[in-house]
């Protein structure tokens, strides 16, 4: 199994390698050279650690196996998960998947859990991984690596751009080998600066003295992108012996989207065989990807808005870099496209790949409508979201309304409701001037739902105070960390 670069650069990379190196040396992001093929239903009865490895190791030659294994084993031991590594909680014609019960109570925990075993399992030498986050990478990402020995990592947030417990969950990150830093810009700007710090020559050399190599968590890393396959399959065999669905039964998906990894890993779990139908990407006012499958025409020449659901505040997502790789299977067109971008902020796919994404559909949420929703769903259903979930039930509605699909549809739900009280409690008519901790309190009360201990845990420990820079500085401090100081 080889991996290659979505621009075409032709040198074949392992796995490993490409857990490693995170970006192409041409600039593009590590895809597998061919998708295997399953018959998911003969996994039925596997559980979610057996399905992980299953399917992982199909992504490594087969002699990795054994690697694979260790490191599901590993990443995924029982205290990483609660009991209940998913949750499905169903409704009549559409079930949301939980993937916010591991340990910063939102989804990414699944691909950071296991991307430092990949790595510890790929290198002997001594990393550094930089990441940018607009909230929830950072602290899963530091979770997952922390005290791994042989590896540092530096997570850059948009100084006042991440939400307060999203903060403070970073603030009290626990492990010498791990380290925060605001910058003064959005997540755009801390994306683009650790682009560019990967890209520089001269910081490379200067980490090489040390023996030192630069590798990424972000979700543009191969090894973050693969496991988030799994729980989508997982979630349709459950349904299967539910009885809800009969194997082979389209199951649409709605996914709130950012940089747009968790709906990609959907994506490849149907191009492996996986019944799903419809794909919804859902967006908030930030609709970039709403346009674009609308349209065909990806633009970021827009305003930037900080919205109630911060995770999906993005104008440049990454990985539909590999989505058109894989619509088209033409590095020479993605190459094209992803220079317009970086060039005029601006591309138009041909009308082929516009019939290529017929099934694909774009909604976006204003800042009132996720409100209006985290409040609908909570009186007519009980059922409490948080904003970037109610992002993507809002534009199932929408979904819905324009195309009365018939089957059952899957909403993945991104991120506990506890991770952003003030926004909650102010859609259920609940306004005051609460601390976050008040805030979860009062939201608890009134509705009895259980806050997860990763957040209640946040308020007794100790917090480090935060360093601010400019993007300018980011690369001093990168080599000043490689040096050990
Ligand atoms: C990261 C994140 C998203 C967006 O996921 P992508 O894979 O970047 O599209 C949505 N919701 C939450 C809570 C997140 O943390």
């Amino acid at each position: 199994m080889n991996y290659i670069s979505t621009r075409g650069n032709q040198e074949k990379k392992t796995f490993w390698q490409g857990v490693l190196q995170g970006l192409a040396p041409d600039g593009g992001l590590y895809v597998p050279e061919e998708l295997p093929s399953i018959d998911f239903h003969d996994y039925v009865d596997l559980d979610y650690r057996d399905l992980a490895v299953e399917v992982l190791s199909l992504f490594v030659d087969p002699e990795d196996r054994d690697k694979i294994k260790s490191c599901v084993l590993r990443g995924y031991k029982n205290s990483f998960f609660k009991e209940n590594l998913i949750d499905l909680h169903q409704e009549e014609d559409f079930s949301v998947l939980e993937l916010y019960h591991g340990q910063t109570a939102a989804f990414k925990d699944f691909a950071l859990a296991l991307l430092p075993q990949f790595m510890k399992e790929a290198s002997k030498e001594k990393l550094l991984i930089l990441t940018a986050t607009s909230g929830d990478t950072g602290k899963a990402a530091m979770e997952g690596f922390k005290n791994v020995e042989g590896i540092d990592i530096v997570v850059f947030y948009p100084h006042q751009g991440v939400s307060e417990i999203q903060y403070l969950q970073m603030a009290t990150q626990e492990g010498d080998n791990t380290h925060s830093l605001a910058i003064q810009g959005n997540f755009d700007d801390a994306q683009r600066g650790v682009k560019e710090l990967f890209l520089d020559q001269d910081l490379k050399s200067h980490l090489e003295k040390n023996q030192v190599h630069l590798s990424s968590a972000n979700s543009i890393n191969i090894g973050r992108l693969l496991p988030q396959c799994i729980y989508y399959i997982y979630a349709y065999l459950q349904l299967v012996k539910k009885g809800t669905l009969t194997y082979g039964d389209k199951l649409d998906v709605v996914v709130p989207t950012g940089n747009f990894g968790n709906i990609l890993a959907g994506y490849l779990a149907q191009k492996m065989g996986l019944p799903l139908g419809d794909f919804v990407c859902a967006s908030n006012k930030n609709n970039v990807l709403s346009d674009f499958l609308e349209t065909g025409v990806y633009d970021i020449n827009r305003p930037f808005f900080k919205t109630s659901s911060p995770s999906m505040d993005i104008l440049v997502s990454s990985n539909v870099e590999r989505f058109l790789y894989f619509l088209t299977g033409d590095a020479k067109k993605v190459k094209k496209l992803q220079e317009d971008l970086a060039q005029k902020g601006r591309y138009e796919v041909d009308q082929d790949l516009k019939d290529k994404m017929a099934s694909w559909h774009g909604y976006f949420a204003q800042e009132e409508e996720v409100q209006e929703e985290i409040c609908r769903i909570y009186r007519e259903k009980n059922y409490l979201m948080d904003p970037h979930t109610a992002v993507a039930s809002l534009c199932y509605q929408k979904y819905k309304r324009d195309f009365a699909p018939q089957g059952h549809a899957l909403i993945l739900s991104t991120a506990s409701p506890y991770k952003f009280p003030h926004t909650v409690l102010k859609a259920l008519g609940q306004e005051g001037d609460w601390t976050d901790k008040e805030a979860i309190d009062h939201l608890a009360d009134l509705t009895g739902k259980e806050v997860p201990s990763v957040i209640r845990n946040l308020w007794v420990k100790t917090q480090k105070p935060e360093e601010v820079i400019s993007c300018q500085e980011m690369k001093k401090i990168v080599e000043k960390i490689g040096d050990g100081e």
